[in-house]
This record gives structure tokens, C-alpha cells and sequence, in this order.
């Protein structure tokens, strides 16, 4: 149980990635809070299957990670609920698949706010209680995007880009005080994220959705496969351990040989 007595928030964890790295952080005993959209009573169904199944508590919290003031309540309740965030994981994230001179001013604004300034906003709020108590893992999940570009995706490279960034300033200013800042790389993974960019990305480049699949997506990864969720998590789990506590400010490739070529 690596993570007994410790509290893990992860956002954007009713689907997907954050909900894989919320079930193995709740297998190794932390108390989790949720955070996402998704119909009400799936999402308490989800926090109470994975309560009784690990028996840790697991609180839910639906702050818009586009807006900095739920941000600063999501942060207090979880403060006031738990004593403290131990381990901080920055996955909430959307995308939006355009051509630049295409590209819709709220899309911009939106990708950039979800996927780049709310880590800054859970960072700056959940830093001193990490420092004060000398233990911190702040691990943001960024992408294969973070190291390589693809056309179309401007605000999204942009936005992954800008987490490398902040992620090595961060470990930078929490490695004398316990508190390791890295950032998780995966290439694709079949998410509704994935699976939603599938017919934008055919009509950008006039081509199929079966073709999207395999001359794009897969294209990219020598592997030929998706990545799955458990391998994504089982990163996470690391970079939370304390075995973890020299590795601080690194972008790791979780992408199937993606950002090898
Ligand atoms: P997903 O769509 O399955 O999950 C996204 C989660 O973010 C959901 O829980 C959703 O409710 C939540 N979310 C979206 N907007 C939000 C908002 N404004 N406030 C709070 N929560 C919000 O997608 P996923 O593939 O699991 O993506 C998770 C992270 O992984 C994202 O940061 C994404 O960029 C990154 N990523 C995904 C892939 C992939 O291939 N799926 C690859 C690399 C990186």
C-alpha cells in the first residue's frame, strides 16, 4: 500500500486516463478526490464502486478546470476534507482539431485554459502545504505532444508545450522541499478524447475515418497500438512512490516509440 495516509486529487477523473490513475492510486490506499463532467449518477456510481471495492474514501468534485475560482474551492474543500494533496495529478483536457487560420477563438481560449492554466492554478494553491509538509508529487499529464507537433492541433501543442514548461519550472522550486514536479508524455490512447478528434481530424485532411485510424493515429506509434490507460497509470503510480523522489522535472514518453523517430 505505497500510498497509505496520502491524498491524491486528480482531474478530469470520471473518464479515460484520470479515472485508470484514480483506481490504481485508490489500490495502493490513498484518499482520492474526483473531478470531471460526465451525468450525475454515473459519476457517483463510479466514486462509490471505487470506494467500496479499495476501501478508501473518495469525494467528488465537479469545478470547471476552465475557471480559477471553483479551481480555489475545489482546492480548500479538498484541504478541508483531507488535511492535505500529497500527490496532485494535472490530467483534465480536451482538444480541438482545426486548421489554424480555422481555428474558433473560444476553442483557443478554451484548450489553453483546461489543459495549461488550471495546472498553474491546482500548482500554485496545493505548493506550500506540499512544502510545508516536505512531500509533494505533482504529476502532470501532458502528451507525446508536449515533445513534437502535429498540423491542426495548434492550441493543443501550444497548451502541452506550455506544461513542459511549467512542469520543470515547478520541480525546480519544490526540489529542495520534497516535491517533485514530472510530466507523463503518452501518445494515443482510445479515450473519448481520441475517439471524438477521429471525424474532425478526417474532415481536416479530407480523408476517411477508418483512414484517420491507421495512416494517422497508429501511423504514429512504431508500436502499430494504442497505449492503454493501465500503462499510463502504472507510471503514475511510480512517479508518486517514493522510490520516485530523484526523478523531478523530466517529460517521460509513455507513446510506443512515437517521439523516437
Ligand atoms: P477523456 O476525454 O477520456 O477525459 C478527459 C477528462 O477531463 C474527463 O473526465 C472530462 O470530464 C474532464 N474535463 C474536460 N473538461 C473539463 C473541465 N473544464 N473541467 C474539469 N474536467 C474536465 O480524455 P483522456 O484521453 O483520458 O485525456 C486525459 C488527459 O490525457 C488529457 O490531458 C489529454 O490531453 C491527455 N492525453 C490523452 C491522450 C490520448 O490519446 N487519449 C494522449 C496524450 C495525452
Amino acid at each position: 500500500m505505497q500510498l497509505k495516509n496520502k491524498t491524491a486529487l486528480i482531474t478530469g477523473s470520471t473518464s479515460g486516463i484520470g479515472l485508470g490513475i484514480a483506481r490504481a492510486f485508490a489500490r495502493e490506499g490513498a484518499n482520492i478526490v474526483l473531478n470531471g463532467f460526465g451525468d450525475a449518477g454515473e459519476i457517483e456510481s463510479l466514486r462509490a464502486g471505487i470506494e467500496r471495492e479499495f476501501s478508501v474514501p473518495v469525494r467528488y468534485d465537479g469545478a470547471d478546470m476552465s475557471r480559477a475560482d471553483a479551481i480555489e474551492t475545489m482546492m480548500a474543500k479538498a484541504f478541508a476534507e483531507f488535511g492535505s494533496v500529497d500527490v496532485l495529478v494535472n490530467n483534465a483536457g480536451v482538444q480541438h482539431v482545426a486548421p489554424i487560420e480555422e481555428f474558433p477563438l473560444a476553442k483557443w481560449d478554451a484548450v489553453i485554459a483546461i489543459n495549461l492554466s488550471a495546472a498553474f492554478h491546482t500548482i500554485r494553491l496545493a505548493l506550500p502545504q506540499m512544502k510545508a509538509r516536505k512531500f509533494g508529487r505533482i504529476i502532470n499529464v501532458a502528451s507525446a505532444h508536449a515533445l513534437v507537433a502535429s498540423p491542426f492541433k495548434s492550441a493543443y501543442v501550444a497548451a502541452k508545450h506550455g506544461i513542459a514548461g511549467l512542469t520543470k519550472t515547478v520541480a525546480l522550486e519544490g526540489a529542495e522541499h520534497g516535491v517533485t514536479a514530472n510530466a507523463i508524455c503518452p501518445g494515443y490512447v482510445l479515450t473519448p478524447l481520441v475517439e471524438k478528434q477521429i471525424p474532425d481530424t478526417a474532415k481536416a485532411r479530407g480523408i476517411s475515418e477508418a483512414a484517420v485510424v491507421r495512416d494517422v493515429l497508429l501511423a504514429a506509434q512504431p508500436t502499430k497500438q494504442f497505449v492503454s490507460v493501465e500503462q499510463v497509470a502504472a507510471l503514475a503510480l511510480y512517479l508518486a512512490s517514493d522510490a520516485a523522489a530523484s526523478t523531478t522535472g523530466t517529460m517521460i514518453p509513455v507513446d510506443g516509440g512515437w517521439t523516437a523517430h
